[in-house]
């Protein structure tokens, strides 16, 4: 069996006395399409920020395709091929949606100039690649005629399509989703999931957060649930919808599901 593409072990974030993610132990299969499910206040988000860099853990380690990765920057580990999307997309409003494509960082802009009169010449290069990279995944997410649009004037349902192009820019081998479906109309929903779906049958593994049930069943395999902060059930979706744990889980949780 391959290893595992995304690994943690025992990994721990609290704010305060609250243990947010207390203990957390998970082996993320290489191209799967893993669900993770709980109720609001589970940890689901700050794991992510954790797996992203966009926490420091207090204690735990990640693993990303064999390297121990835990504490890095999110650009580093954007560079090594980890993509997030955010439960709220917060795009440049004013800027187009191809500038806002354009400036996902890739990590290599400006980071290996040789020499002055080099430096004009490979920035435009560079530019030109840039450009040209981002109106392909704009059209691949079915944006590529509102390239020239503001971005703040796109639907949500929109923004998460430019959410998943900003990500695609820095070819992923592992993208996590927070809520990708929540708050868009059915039709774009069912373009951004068949673009999930696409990716990854080719290849790009997922962990997916999401309340949507319907949506964990039809796609998600395995489902992992988190409550208070710890893994309480993983295992298939069928058997997660039968768990009477998981059932606990939630009714006992303030908020809705
Ligand atoms: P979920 O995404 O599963 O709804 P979160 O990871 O957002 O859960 O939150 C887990 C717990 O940590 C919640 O009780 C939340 O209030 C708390 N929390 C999350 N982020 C912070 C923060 N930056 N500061 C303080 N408490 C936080
Ligand atoms: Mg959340």
């Amino acid at each position: 069996m391959a290893e595992p593409i995304l690994v943690t072990k025992s990994l721990s974030r609290s704010f305060g006395p609250l243990k947010a993610v207390d203990g957390v132990s998970l082996n993320i299969r290489q191209g799967s399409m893993t669900g993770l499910i709980g109720p609001n206040g589970a940890g689901k988000s700050t794991l992510f920020n954790l797996l992203t860099g966009a926490l420091k853990p207090d204690a735990g380690t990640v693993r990303l395709e064999g390297e121990d990765v835990t504490g890095l920057a999110p650009n580093r580990l954007f560079a090594r091929g980890l993509g997030r999307t955010f439960q709220i997309p917060r795009p440049f409003a004013r800027m187009s949606v191809l500038e806002n494509v354009m400036l996902a960082p890739m990590g290599q802009v400006g980071e290996t100039i040789s020499g002055p009169f080099l430096f004009r010449n490979r920035m435009k290069t560079e530019e030109h690649r840039i450009r040209a990279k981002a109106l392909e995944v704009l059209d691949f997410v079915t944006l590529g005629a509102l390239a020239d649009h503001p971005a703040g004037q796109i639907s949500g349902g929109q923004m998460k399509l430019l959410e998943l192009a900003r990500v695609l820019m820095g070819d992923p081998a592992v993208i996590l989703l927070d809520e990708p479906a929540a708050g868009v109309n059915p039709v774009l929903a069912k373009t951004l999931i068949g673009k999930i779906e696409e990716l990854n049958r080719q290849g790009t593994t997922f962990v997916i957060i999401e309340h949507d049930m319907d949506f964990v069943m039809r796609h998600c395999d395995p489902v992992i649930a988190l409550a208070g902060g710890r893994v309480i059930f993983e295992g298939t979706s069928e058997d997660a919808l039968a768990n009477p744990v998981l059932l606990d889980a939630y009714l006992g949780a303030p908020g809705d599901v």
